[in-house]
């Protein structure tokens, strides 16, 4: 029931239900959160009554009464949202004290000093999340009482201490809100439900959803429960422990805890806790206990699970579990791991693992050979290696990345109002806190490296500077950190690329047996033809020939070609870059063997191949007055003039593609030649190749047709040169609307489809592909005028469409056609699972993201 009673509410009523030590309470719902916001920020009557029936059977369970001195009930107040989003959002503890219950609880237990502690972490606890006080001036004056009384730490303060400084927090509430501290804990309890339902729409939890795709309208539940305290004395303690490590996935208890501490104090990072292995020591039964409560609640969720938990004089209350946030590497070693142990299906195992997050696995990372040379070392938090400029404020991070800095956070700990200083940093680097602080279990949730706890920096915010020892590193300066060993280096150190893990290898076997749709890679060069191989592509899907033109060696030969005055001088040219294609593609199908390769002819403007047309003005205007008449500036002013003859308003919609071919056929003639000899010279090694030939940006069935035409006649003068058979198949890109709905027609001359979503997104729209982003797309995301960028994420409802119908006229005509889609959205999830739908055969995407679509195509059947 997480949609009515949040995350944290369905657990713990389930918790309840299988009967683990959980603190009585109740859960006020999500709708009830709509209700209000309904109500213009009123909790409905009949919601309130509800409240104080469920309180009175609060009470009823407990034996303990709201705002008796006698027996005093106390509280907590939480938010719980459906989707987890740890620290977000508002909470309030002890609450039920007052002036007369904190005198009960002093007599109850026996312990003034710990009842007048709480009272006034209530009272700044209430203060800041309720009335809106900022915690600064309780701190200060907690500090001014420190120092007047020559204490270095809390522990110290004594309960006649407490009572004063609680009349002094009472002071500075009045002076901030102007109304006397609510004593009434009725009154308490329903300002701090409407806090925390107000909280569901602070700036953070905002940014948070819109980072994590949380819808805005499903609210938060709030959970009111009775409350045990883990700061009672030595034989108590408050921790948060992970199942399993969230950072590599090891099938070991992971996590740590604090003695004689409450809820918040592990979570915040304000103290470094003890690692969970000493409480075996410490206190054995409850360690246990623990253990076996873990096991349980894997079973039960079949997952995974984040748990909190409070010891008071020496028993064991579970407060919280959920499924716990992890690395994509634990999220991979975890499901296959819970297959092997029989706990979850095959199936089950991959839709465990998000696509997206796979692309933290499939970055660079520090090189092992390399020689390092640490600065410091701290806890390896999160996974992952970055480089970057520290820098020691959130707000500064954001400033710097949006300049296109990369930084790494470095802070004493941090707090969810740092939140978009950890989106905009590479990595973060606190020196206090532990493995589950703040810091940690946002940068694993974002795939980011953190280092955490690491004492031997010291920082000093003011003067923007750490030092390790003698050694100083300011603002600005670049540091290297390794978040899976914790390290820290002074410098950039030099990365390598990723392989796959063991893991990840059988999680993707699992996926090839399971996915429907093929998946391809777009290369045009054999290294990277080779790394798709590796990472498990079945061909390639889209080969641009245009980028072997772009190599600089070959850029003024490609300039010769395209200056030429008549065909026979274009010929020349031609036939130098003849061989030079030539050899790319035989280094590629050869890396390729076996698997089908589809080569798309020259798809850009000429112009692209061309200098810039300012840089030859200034070029041209100054050797007219340094060298007039020379050789140079006359090849200078020839250039000049092609280019202005190349000059088009609307380039991307120009003269490129077929168009090319059909005004220009000589090159194409040469690019098909190049093929086919790659393909005679690679038969004479015994390697047999099958290049599929693909005409670009189509829009009418007569220009395939005749670039059809061209290119058999290619293959037959190869053929009779060489005397071998060629096999080879000839079909078209559809990104265009019109090839979209005329699909029929021009299967008549097709072999295959590939859809060329990028352009076809471009001319569907009308944006340009290389402008919209920059100048109206961002604005339209954020003001939801579209719900993602298309460019990145297939719009199925337009684009989409047009997918649709080019795939089902096609199969009119030819029903084997095969199909594929080469444009970006071939790596990406959402568009994936859309091909699938749509009957497409194959993605094809860089290889970089081929094991993405791999397990996406998987996701997509099940
Ligand atoms: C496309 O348009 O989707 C495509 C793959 O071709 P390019 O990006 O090279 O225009
Ligand atoms: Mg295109």
């Amino acid at each position: 029931m997480k949609e009515l009673l949040g995350g944290k509410g369905a657990n713990l009523a389930e918790m309840t239900k299988i009967g683990l030590p959980v603190p009585f309470g109740f859960t006020i719902s999500t709708e009830a959160c709509n209700a209000y916001y309904q109500a213009d920020k009123n909790i409905p009557p009949d919601v309130q009554d509800q409240i104080l029936q469920s309180l009175r059977i609060l009470e009823e369970k407990t034996g303990k009464v709201l705002g008796d001195p006698e027996r005093p009930l106390l509280v907590s107040v939480r938010s719980g949202a459906v989707f987890s989003m740890p620290g977000m959002m508002d909470t309030v503890l002890n609450l039920g004290m007052n002036d007369e219950t904190v005198e009960g609880m002093a007599r109850l237990t026996n312990n003034s000093r710990f009842a007048y502690d709480s009272y006034r972490r209530f009272i700044q606890m209430f203060s800041n999340v309720v009335l809106d006080v900022d915690v600064f001036f309780f701190e200060q004056l907690l500090e001014e009482t420190r120092e007047l009384k020559g204490y270095a730490s809390d522990p110290e303060l004594t309960a006649e201490d407490w009572k004063e400084v609680i009349e002094g927090y009472k002071k500075i509430v009045k002076k901030h809100t102007r109304k006397a501290f609510p004593q009434d804990p009725k009154e308490q309890l329903f300002y701090s439900i409407n806090a925390v339902f107000n909280s569901w729409n602070n700036q953070r939890a905002i940014i948070y959803r819109r980072l994590n795709k949380i819808p805005g309208h499903l609210g938060t539940a709030v959970n009111i429960q009775s409350m045990v305290f883990g700061n009672m004395g030595p034989d108590s303690g408050t921790g948060v422990a992970f199942t399993r490590n969230p950072s590599t996935g090891e099938h070991q208890l992971y996590g740590e805890y604090l003695i004689n501490a409450q809820g918040e104090d592990v979570v915040a990072g304000i103290r470094t806790p003890q690692p969970i292995h000493t409480l075996k020591t410490e206190m054995p039964d409850v360690y246990q206990q623990f253990v076996e409560t873990c096991h349980l609640l894997e079973q039960h969720y079949k997952d995974m699970q984040d748990i909190e938990f409070t010891v008071e004089r020496g028993i064991l209350f579970i407060l919280q579990t959920r499924n716990g946030k992890r690395t994509a590497q634990a999220a991979i070693t975890i499901a296959v791991d819970m297959v092997k142990e029989g706990v979850i299906e095959k199936k089950e195992a991959l839709l465990r693992v998000d696509p997206d997050q796979l692309n933290q696995l499939l970055h660079r990372r520090i090189d092992e050979n390399y020689q390092r040379t640490q600065l410091a070392k701290g806890l390896p938090a999160s996974p992952g290696a970055a480089t970057g400029e520290v820098t020691f404020e959130a707000d500064e991070a954001e400033l710097l990345a949006k300049d296109g800095k990369k930084v790494i956070l470095v802070r004493p700990e941090t707090t969810p109002d740092d939140i978009h200083g950890i989106v905009a940093a590479q990595a973060v680097l606190t020196s206090r806190g532990g493995m589950t602080s703040h810091a940690a279990v946002v940068a694993r949730g974002m795939g980011k490296a953190c280092i955490c706890g690491c004492e031997a920096i010291k920082i000093d915010l003011r003067a923007r500077e750490f030092y390790v020892g003698e050694t100083v590193v300011k603002e600005g300066d670049v540091i290297t950190i390794d978040g899976a060993t914790g390290e820290i280096m002074l410098g950039e150190i030099p990365m390598i690329d990723p392989e796959l893990s063991e893991e990840f290898q059988v999680l993707l076997r699992w996926a090839d047996e399971t996915r429907k749709l093929g998946v391809r890679t777009n290369a045009d060069n054999p290294e990277d033809t080779r790394k798709a191989r590796e990472f498990g592509a079945e061909g390639i899907g889209l080969c641009r020939t245009e980028h072997m033109f772009m190599d600089p060696a070959r850029v003024p030969i490609v300039q010769e070609m395209i200056l030429a005055e008549n065909y026979s001088e274009r010929k020349e040219a031609l036939v130098k870059l003849l061989p030079m294609q030539q050899g790319d593609f035989e280094g590629i199908l050869e890396e390729m063997q076996g698997f089908p390769v589809t080569i798309r002819l020259l798809d850009p403007p000429l112009h692209e191949f061309m200098p810039e047309k300012e840089e030859l003005i200034i070029e041209t205007t100054m050797l007219r007055i340094t060298s007039p008449g020379s050789a140079e500036l006359k090849e200078k002013e020839q250039l000049l003039k092609k280019v202005r003859q190349l000059e088009e308003f609307n380039p991307m919609l120009g003269h490129r593609g077929c168009r090319l071919g059909m005004i220009h056929p000589e090159i194409y003639e040469m690019q098909a030649k190049a093929i086919f000899y790659a393909v005679a010279r690679l038969a004479e090694r015994g390697m047999e190749a099958k290049p599929e030939i693909m005409i670009p940006l189509v829009g009418h069935v007569n220009e395939l047709k005749e670039m059809r035409k061209l290119v058999i006649d290619a293959a037959n003068l190869v053929t009779e040169e060489t005397g071998l058979n060629l096999t080879y198949s000839i079909g078209t890109m559809i990104e265009i609307p019109r090839a979209a709905i005329t699909a029929d027609q021009i299967a008549e001359e097709a072999d295959f489809f590939s859809f060329g979503t990028n352009d076809l997104t471009q001319t569907t729209f009308g944006y340009s592909r290389d402008d919209a982003e920059g100048k109206f797309l961002q604005a339209y995301i954020e003001n939801k005028i579209l719900p993602e960028n298309p460019f990145a994420v297939l719009d199925r409802d337009g684009v989409g469409k047009l997918v649709e119908t080019g795939v089902q006229l096609g199969r009119k005509t030819k029903p084997q056609l095969k199909t594929g889609i080469c444009g970006e959205h071939g790596g990406e999830k959402s568009s994936i699972e859309f091909c699938y739908q749509a009957g497409i055969d194959y993605v094809s995407c860089s290889p970089y993201r081929v094991p993405i679509a791999r397990l996406a195509a998987a996701q997509a059947t099940i």
